[in-house]
């Protein structure tokens, strides 16, 4: 019989209701995004959004699907990884939501979320390059769970983007604003840094500041930023994709909304023989969407529900999960 699941998000600067379907139709995706007025995400500021607007966001997922609480089965929440106060609000809205309307609740990883929501795309066993703000993976499944096979070691590449663009004094969020200036004249000189399977970023955008203060055109530093991260982040996963054997790759997080990470992604993919799999703009990003569908995929398993089910985690890795359910 179909279920239908609501996913609250609230790890970061999103917040988040989606609805969907046990057979993958989603009836609602929605979401606002905290802006901050200047400098980067202030936790508490972000949380007091998240407060304000997740009411509303119920409403109109509800609304936009014709739903009543009657009609759903599973209430799934953003558990971690994420800031303290943001999880923390997104948590008790969930808790509100599922004890008042008596509906079951299950916390579920956030990058995990991002993953999955690939499979719904028609990947079955991929490998997933999950560039988001504070998050940088390269994620896929062996033996029980899902893997981090290369991750940042310094920044997530979003807030790195987000940083730069800031000092540029160009706003938030900052990495579609650089891929709009991004224009390829010239490749300017800046550090590339992969170290194993791991990423840095921080060393990369400071030296792009210097090139900016040196009077390099923005339009040629923001495309060398595009250049070297995105080539960074192409050479980890097409190492993982080697080493897995995996013959499919998924992208995720908002920086994968980016143009010509999905160029660069297409052209690696295309020369190994692997399939690209690249979700809708609106899933790429946080969203409520891919949180109710990791939680039907967890309740598909019949996955017991315990009390630490309900809490969450600022540091819930990726790894942590027990995968129960493939
Ligand atoms: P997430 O944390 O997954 O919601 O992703 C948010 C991050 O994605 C922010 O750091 C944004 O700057 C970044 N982002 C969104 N759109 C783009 C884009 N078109 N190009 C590069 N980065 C982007
Ligand atoms: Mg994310």
């Amino acid at each position: 019989m179909s279920k239908i699941a609501i996913g609250i998000e609230s790890t970061a600067h999103t917040a988040g209701v989606g609805l969907i379907t046990s057979e993958g139709e989603i009836l609602s995706n929605q979401r606002a995004l905290y802006v901050p007025e200047e400098g980067g995400i202030h936790p508490r500021e972000a949380a007091n959004h998240h407060s304000e607007k997740l009411p509303y966001l119920f409403k109109a997922a509800l609304e936009e699907a014709n739903l009543t609480p009657d009609d759903i089965s599973l209430v799934s929440y953003a558990r971690g990884p994420g800031l303290g106060p943001c999880l923390r609000t997104g948590a008790t809205a969930a808790r509100a939501f599922a004890y008042s309307n008596d509906i079951p609740l299950l916390g579920v990883n956030h990058c995990v979320a991002h993953l999955e929501i690939g499979l719904l795309e028609g990947a079955t066993d991929p490998v997933l390059l999950y560039l988001s703000g504070a998050n940088t993976q390269v994620i896929a499944y062996a033996a029980g769970r899902y893997r981090v096979f290369g991750e940042t070691i310094d920044i997530g590449i979003g807030n790195g983007l987000d940083k730069f663009a800031r000092e540029a004094g160009m706003g938030f969020p900052g990495g579609p604003k650089l891929e709009k200036v991004a224009k390829g004249d010239e490749l300017l000189d800046l550090p590339y840094s992969v170290k194993g399977m791991d990423l840095a970023f921080s060393g990369l955008m400071t030296a792009a500041k210097q090139k900016l203060d040196s009077g390099h055109s923005l339009s040629t530093v923001a495309y060398s930023i595009q250049e070297i991260a995105f080539a960074m982040s192409c050479e980890v996963s097409e190492r993982a994709l080697a080493h897995t054997g995996k013959k499919e790759l998924v992208l995720g997080g908002g920086v994968a909304c980016n143009s010509r990470l999905r160029e660069m992604t297409a052209i690696m993919t295309e020369e190994r023989g692997v399939k690209c799999f690249v979700p809708d703009r609106s899933l790429c990003v946080d969203n409520g969407v891919m949180i109710a569908w990791l939680g039907l995929q967890m309740m598909s398993a019949d996955y017991k529900i315990t009390e630490k089910d309900n809490e969450v985690d600022q540091r819930y890795r990726t790894d942590m999960v027990e995968v129960t359910w493939r």
